[in-house]
């Protein structure tokens, strides 16, 4: 466990230094009267209600430090060179790799995903800080030739200033890399805000950046909670707004940061995602696709499948395949290595996805399997001394206080405004969809919902298949495939209600950087 952690009370990290956790750090927000606990707040397993760390909860007059700092430090930086600032982002990539194992375990204790994904988060990340880093040695920019013999243009690239970064809890190690590999790199500095649910993860990942020996003010971190967020959002000293969360959150971050002129928000959110299931399908392929795209995280990844769109010559027989397989998952702790999803993150997620599951039934759904509320007999037992996952100096928890709910699969006739069928739940929450005729008309029942995230055809046709590529309306499709487990060095965003923009690789590049068209005359 990192020594950091182990501490009582966790601080921000501001200007290369951390606040020291039980106050706001020697810089008091005006009129700040709140207790003690209400600037607190806990890291908690979702698998046993435990506590595994306490964190300062950050005001906005820590963003405001935080946003001075790097504002201050950005000139320094942005005058190193790419490949001098890429070294530091190299030693976190060994650092990352080194305790690859461990940083898995705290993952999935603190964001509930089954230990070989709270693994796969970390490996991620060192996959974006690679390219990241790696892309510094790579061109950037364009020559442009000239109506002019003599005349010399190119296209030129130079960092915004400030990024804040907003980053969600259900990939909390790789997706704060996303954004902030990129940026830095690209000669930014960074304030970041880490979801309010991996506060832990946020520790570790400042840790390293100061291990890394990062200059004072190039990376900042602030812990806490929306009002946080919005402190960074708001303020006139960010250039760049990136965002990887809810559509209600980043719809808001784009309206408001879009509408300030030089002010850029790139906003990766939600989706109600499909897989069409063709005449033409490979059913055992059919059958895998939908189970790991919809119970994978416990259907808590923006690219979880929520919607099964099936040809009806292969339907009954997908549908009794699929339903045996949801019926039989395991769910339980996600650090023991048979346990196929883990819990919800938090209470008030299951409630939601119980109102999504009630919503389902009310818009006449025939429900086919309904596990939402396990049987005690599938809770994992504690361990014999009560303290469940709790590792030294950690309070012990109870696997009955775990946040779980297993798979809910439903068929449903298809009607466009079903609510059930156009809004994301992120749970395990499935609804299948029979079709009869072509792949247009499957086509047609898969664009209908207002997002455009991820999606998949499961087909040996490549008719079929190439229509698919060229008509469903999303960001990241795939054939013959789950819709989850997008590469690092893709672009990853979405179209309508999902994004206005790629906060990862290549594209978010364009993102943290300004364009300039360069002419000389030789
Ligand atoms: N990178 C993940 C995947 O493609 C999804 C990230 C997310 O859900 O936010 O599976």
């Amino acid at each position: 466990m990192s020594e950091h952690v182990t501490e009582q009370r966790h601080g921000h990290y501001i200007g290369g230094e951390w606040t020291d956790g039980t106050s706001a750090g020697g810089r008091p927000a005006s009129g700040r009267t709140e207790s003690a606990e209400r600037d607190s707040f806990e890291s908690e397993n979702p698998a046993t209600g435990e506590t595994l760390a306490t964190f300062q909860r950050g005001t906005a007059a820590d963003v405001d430090a935080a946003l001075e700092a790097a504002a201050d430090a950005f000139e320094e930086w942005r005058a190193l060179s790419y490949i001098d600032r890429a070294e530091y982002l190299w030693e976190i990539y060994h650092e990352l790799r080194d305790r690859h194992e461990e940083l898995g375990e705290i993952v999935s204790k603190e964001c509930g995903k089954e230990i070989s994904e709270g693994k796969a988060d970390v490996t991620e990340a060192w996959h974006m800080v690679e390219w990241a880093a790696g892309n510094a040695r790579h061109p950037h920019g364009d020559v442009v030739p000239s109506e002019v013999a003599g005349k010399d243009s190119s296209m030129r690239r130079k960092p915004r200033g400030v990024v804040g970064c907003i980053t969600p809890w259900n990939f909390p190690v790789a997706i704060p890399f996303w954004h902030m590999a990129i940026a830095l790199v690209e000669g930014n500095t960074v304030v970041w805000k880490p979801a309010e649910q991996t506060p832990w993860c946020g520790q570790i990942i400042a840790e390293m950046f100061e291990d890394a020996g990062i200059p004072a003010g190039v990376f900042n971190m602030v812990q806490g909670f929306g009002d946080a967020g919005a402190a960074i959002t708001d303020d006139e000293r960010v250039d760049t707004v990136l965002f990887t969360g809810s559509a209600e959150v980043g719809h808001e971050i784009a309206g408001k940061v879009g509408g300030e002129p030089g002010t850029l928000a790139a906003c990766e959110m939600g989706g109600k995602n499909g897989i069409v299931v063709t005449e033409e399908a490979d059913l055992d392929l059919a059958v895998h696709s939908a189970v790991m795209s919809s119970f994978k995280t416990t259907g808590q990844r923006c690219v979880s499948s929520e919607r099964l769109i099936v040809h009806e010559e292969v339907y009954d027989e997908f549908k009794a395949r699929f339903v045996d397989i949801a019926e039989d998952v395991t769910v339980g702790d996600p650090l023991a290595e048979d346990t196929f999803m883990g819990p919800a993150i938090e209470a008030d997620h299951v409630e939601k996805i119980r109102q999504h599951n009630d919503l389902a039934r009310e818009e006449g759904a025939t429900v086919l399997v309904d596990r939402f509320e396990l049987e005690d007999s599938e809770i994992p037992d504690d361990h014999e001394d009560g303290a469940a996952t709790a590792a030294e100096g950690e309070r012990s928890g109870s696997y009955a206080n775990g946040h779980w709910v297993g798979p809910f699969v439903y068929e449903i006739d298809y009607e466009s405004d079903l609510r059930c069928l156009n809004e994301e739940c992120f749970g395990p929450h499935v609804a299948l969809i029979e079709y009869e005729g072509d792949i247009e008309d499957a086509v047609e029942i898969h664009n209908d919902t207002p997002y455009g995230l991820a999606g998949a055809i499961i087909s040996e046709d490549y008719r079929q298949i190439n229509y698919f590529r060229d008509h469903a309306d999303l960001g990241l499709a795939y054939a013959n495939l789950p819709c989850i487990g997008a590469e690092v060095q893709l672009p990853f965003g979405g179209v309508k209600k999902s994004g206005n923009g790629y906060p990862s690789a290549r594209e978010a590049i364009e993102a943290v950087t300004e364009r300039t068209a360069w002419t000389t005359n030789n």
